[in-house]
């Protein structure tokens, strides 16, 4: 058996921060563990610009943004391994994992971090009546055939969903020389960012078909069109709205799911308002010393927001292994009030010592709404925003005196305030 102090599973963006945020906490003793050939996570196909803004103030495209974690790591000769799936994690904090270079290995930790990232929804879990034929790929599929492998999926194209990964590939299809004909939406609003609506879609003049749906796939040998229907606001599709798209590709980016498999076996509970694992303020989970980061925690929008919280669960796995991580006593329950979907972290503990940051989705479109957290009934934070979206998190902050009041709290409630019509 191998033995590490910290191990962390996933080298993407989260799992090379998350090394280098426990480097320069004082860890020496680290692995970075992934199953692919290179570390960069999906970074390494996201070859359009826009990454960086916030943590580098630059625009860079997703491998460089990488390189710059990577580059780090190589600097403080952090180990890692690749080409290496790990299999099983337990409780104790034994990891099983496969590699050709070693066969199968058990390793032991003090501290694991969580950084496997997430999947692409399927075209089976839509239930998305028609042909099962060739020529439907995830978007992210699609990414790694035409940015990685050299190959062109098709020429004529329609996209289902409106998720980034979505709104790059209707772009990217269209570089490379596709015609892409709409990105149809089921929801009334777009689940990417406004930014790549406007970059990817509006620039290009590809249609954003907002309340419709694909109602029927068509072709036999190869994929040939696609029926799209307009629904209702039960999400319906309605009778008499159809209009068929002749396409030889249709993608589909209808949303992520954090790869949790392997924090279950930990015993690790998972959140069901996001998939991932119920951590506190400091991204320990319900088992202690396993801690989670970056869209394995909950699928982010920004990569500079998974860079900036694996950082800090790699400084906290380190003083967990040091033993001065604060057990911050009772943990109180963050409470989902008006308006908001999917926050982290679920608990705060009532001896807090840092700032406290939250993230979360807002469920709908709001304008000139308030994001309000209310602690004993007072309100310690409030901010307006011209507009909050589904597609854009909400990241606030919050210093320790402002949380004083944990210590008699029940919970902590986080909503959004819409002004009266
Ligand atoms: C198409 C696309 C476009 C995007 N565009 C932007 C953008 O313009 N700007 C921006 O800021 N962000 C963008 N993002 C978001 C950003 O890329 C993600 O937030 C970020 O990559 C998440 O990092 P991660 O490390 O959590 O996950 P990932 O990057 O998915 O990395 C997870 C890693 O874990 C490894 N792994 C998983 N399971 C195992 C296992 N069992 N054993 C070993 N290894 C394992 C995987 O191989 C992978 O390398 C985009 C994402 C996508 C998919």
């Amino acid at each position: 058996m191998r033995k590490t102090d910290i191990l962390i599973i996933g080298g993407g963006p989260a799992g090379l921060a998350a090394a280098v945020g426990a480097y320069e906490a004082g860890a020496r003793d680290i692995l970075i563990l992934d199953r692919e050939e290179r570390l960069g996570g999906i970074l390494k196909q996201c070859i359009h610009n826009g990454f960086g803004l916030h943590t580098f103030k630059e625009e860079l495209t997703g491998p460089e943004y990488a390189q710059r974690f990577i580059e780090k790591v190589l600097e403080y000769q952090i180990p890692y391994q690749t080409e290496t799936m790990v299999i099983d994690v337990s409780p104790e904090k034994v990891a099983t994992c496969v590699s050709r270079q070693k066969g199968l290995e058990r390793i032991e930790a003090k501290a694991i971090i969580l950084c496997m990232g997430c999947r692409e929804r399927p075209r089976g879990s839509l239930g998305t009546p028609g042909e099962r034929c060739p020529g439907i790929f995830t978007a992210g599929t699609a990414q790694r055939f035409t940015n990685l492998e050299g190959l062109m999926p098709g020429k004529e194209v329609v996209i289902l969903g409106s998720g980034d990964i979505g709104l790059i590939m209707a772009r990217r299809m269209t570089f490379l020389g596709a015609k892409v004909h709409a990105c149809v939406e089921l929801m009334p609003y777009s689940s990417g960012l406004k930014r790549n609506i406007v970059q990817c879609l509006d620039d290009f003049g590809i249609p954003l078909l907002l309340s419709h749906t694909v109602v029927d796939i068509h072709g036999r040998e190869h994929l040939t069109g696609v029926t799209v229907a307009e629904v209702g606001p039960d999400l319906k599709p309605i009778p008499g709205t159809e209009k068929y798209f002749p396409c030889d590709t249709l993608l589909l980016s209808v949303g992520l799911i954090p790869e949790n498999e392997l924090s279950e076996m930990a015993g690790v509970k998972i959140a069901p308002t996001t998939s991932g694992a119920e951590v506190d303020e400091q991204l320990q989970t319900s088992v202690p010393g396993i801690f989670s980061a970056g869209n394995v925690l909950h699928v982010h929008d920004l990569v500079d927001f998974v860079s900036e919280e694996a950082m800090k669960a790699g400084a906290n796995a380190f003083r967990y292994v040091q033993g001065t991580l604060s057990k911050g006593g009772r943990k109180v329950p963050v409470q989902m009030g008006f308006g908001v979907g999917g926050i982290v972290p679920q608990f705060v503990s009532e001896n807090a010592e840092d700032k406290v940051s939250f993230m979360f989705r807002p469920r709908n479109v709001y304008r000139n709404a308030k994001v309000i957290v209310e602690l004993n009934g007072e309100q310690i934070y409030s901010k307006k925003s011209m507009i909050l979206a589904p597609g854009e998190m909400v990241n606030l902050s919050l210093p320790p005196e402002k949380l004083a009041g944990l210590k008699t709290a029940d919970s902590i409630l986080v909503r959004i305030e819409v002004p009266e019509a």
